[in-house]
């Protein structure tokens, strides 16, 4: 048995994001307690195969002991070292350096944030600098997809588009707005072309609604994760790259969860050819070992910038903990993990197995869609393929598949409207994803 004033002081205290607070009074947490590549060990001595990388982020997988010796051996030299002012540190400098070599089009210059909310926050934040600054303070208004996910900060939760994140935090605010996600699995259009044109077509009524000087910046997730593991069609990304070039608003990519690998290549830009003027990263950088974000910001945006701003004139964003230097020895660590290490080629090679696994899954009776990209999956249930019929409310579907699935042993992400996201370590193996989908079918079946 768990210790009861664990979970009792659980309960008392501890204000769970993202959680049900009365829900959450009633059972308290799940309490876990180590990792060892993709499994998860509970308090009570289960084992888990860890099929969400924690919070999508884990990508090394639990256990590197190579992560926890640069941490502690920077812990141990300079635990702290600011950026503000001019300041620095080796590992901060030397992340930055490699960032920049890897990054997609000319994003060559690196701000560091603690996660990716802050990430996005101070995209909107330099955003609005950067026009002000180049005289076209009227371009202000951001738009962002219908179901994405950009962070819950004040400003980030409002270009996020998931319910629960506005009702009651009076956001989106009025210069915030979004168009629909190109959804395949649920559109009427035909064919891809035309989903992709549609979209773009949604963007630029858009503009024109709130006036074509106005608008500041287009906002996407390459493929849209918390909202359902929406991946848009090939093409969709660059169509919406062009449109933005066309309508002189900036393209931004959130690759806080594609970001590292999670899709196949370190950056999902890659598949396209991408050159975004802002792109944001969280989660994979540091792959959770230690709390760390990032923006990237293209030449072109960092030179009107800096040449804008009277010569020595501090520019006014900046955190504490921006650039730490533990967090940078690790993300530099994990970064050597990713490439010497073969973690980036172990997720590509499991990637495309996983997608075979998925396919197979058509079959089951509850399963209406798969659709994956790397090692980043959703799974659409339904009650009725031929409608396309969402699992009823009262199936319960996140909290019931959720809790059946930890009782076979697996973890992975049951969303509201019957969507399972899934986002194992990227060191899985393929008999580690045969496991994973054979835990899966269970948990499926118990479901029925
Ligand atoms: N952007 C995207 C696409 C995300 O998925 C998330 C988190 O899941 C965020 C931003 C916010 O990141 P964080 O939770 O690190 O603040």
């Amino acid at each position: 048995m768990i210790a009861n004033s664990l979970i009792e002081n659980d309960r008392a205290h501890w204000i769970h994001p993202v959680a049900s607070w009365r829900k959450h009074e009633d059972r308290g947490a799940t309490v876990l307690q180590s990792g060892k590549g993709v499994f998860l060990t509970d308090i009570e001595g289960n084992t888990l195969l860890d099929g969400f990388a924690g919070l999508w982020c884990v990508n090394v997988g639990y256990g590197h002991d190579s992560i926890v010796d640069v941490a502690t051996e920077q812990m141990r030299r300079l635990p702290y070292a600011t950026g503000y002012f001019h300041f620095g540190s080796e590992p901060a400098i030397e992340l930055a350096t490699k960032l920049a070599e890897r990054a997609p089009g000319d994003l060559n210059h690196v701000y560091f944030s603690l996660g990716g909310s802050d990430a996005v926050d101070s995209v909107v934040r330099l955003v609005r600098y950067y026009y002000n600054i180049t005289k076209r303070p009227e371009k202000k208004h951001m738009i962002a997809l219908e179901r994405g996910y950009h962070g819950s900060s004040s400003t980030g939760s409002g270009l996020t588009a998931i319910p629960s994140f506005h009702a009651g935090f009076d956001v989106p605010t009025p210069m915030q707005h979004h168009i629909p996600c190109p959804y395949p699995y649920r559109t009427d259009y035909e064919s891809d072309a035309e989903l992709i044109a549609a979209s773009v077509q949604h963007l630029k009524d858009k503009v024109a609604e709130i006036g074509a000087d106005k608008v500041a910046a287009f906002f996407a997730e390459p493929v849209v994760g918390s909202g359902g593991v929406i991946v848009p069609p090939k093409g969709w990304l660059t169509a919406m790259q062009a449109a933005c070039r066309e309508l002189d608003i900036l393209f931004i990519t959130d690759e806080v969860i594609t970001g590292f690998g999670r899709t196949g290549p370190l950056f999902a830009a890659e598949h396209e050819g991408l050159e975004p003027d802002f792109m944001t990263v969280a989660k994979g950088l540091t792959s959770g070992y230690a709390p760390m974000g990032a923006l990237f910001m293209s030449d072109r945006i960092y030179q009107a910038i800096a040449e804008a701003t009277p010569y020595g004139t501090p520019i006014g964003h900046g955190m504490t903990y921006s650039g730490h230097p533990v967090s940078a020895a690790v993300g530099l660590e994990v970064l050597r993990l990713y490439e010497e290490g073969g973690i980036i080629a172990n997720g590509q090679k499991s990637g495309d197995y996983f997608a075979t696994k998925l396919a197979g899954l058509l079959d089951h009776p509850l399963v209406g869609d798969v659709r994956s990209q790397g090692l980043l999956a959703g799974v659409e249930l339904v009650t009725c393929k031929k409608d396309k019929t969402r699992p009823d409310a009262a199936l319960d579907v996140p909290d019931r598949l959720a809790k059946i699935g930890y009782d076979n042993g697996l973890i992975f992400r049951a969303f509201g409207d019957g969507i399972v996201g899934f986002a194992p370590p990227l060191c899985i193996t393929t008999d580690e994803v045969d496991l994973m989908m054979q835990r899966f079918e269970r948990s499926l079946d118990d479901l029925l």
